[in-house]
């Protein structure tokens, strides 16, 4: 829900949003990290669409990726498990 963002919509509450999330940055708490994050996704599958030329070559198409599992947020520096912050991750994500 919040995570789509609708430039030129109502002006005042995504204002007010935006300065507080500015003055928290998600921050490992073992090793104070917080600048490199991984996200990991459990059980995705991945399909991919390919055109088979007249040559005999193929041209991918496009591809989407189907998650069904579980997805965690780790520090890339130490590898803590930051997975309460994940939903706030998905915020932040532009
Ligand atoms: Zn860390």
């Amino acid at each position: 829900m919040e995570i789509a963002t609708h430039r030129g919509e109502k002006k005042e509450a995504p204002k007010k949003r935006r300065i507080s999330r500015n003055l928290t940055l998600i921050k490992c708490p073992h090793c104070g990290n917080d600048r490199e994050f991984l996200e990991v996704a459990d059980n995705v599958i991945l399909t991919t669409n390919y055109h088979q030329n007249n040559d005999g070559s193929f041209t991918q198409e496009g591809d989407e990726s189907q998650i069904m599992g579980e997805i965690k947020l780790y520090c890339a520096e130490c590898n803590n498990d930051l997975s309460q912050f994940h939903s706030r991750f998905l915020e932040m994500l532009f």
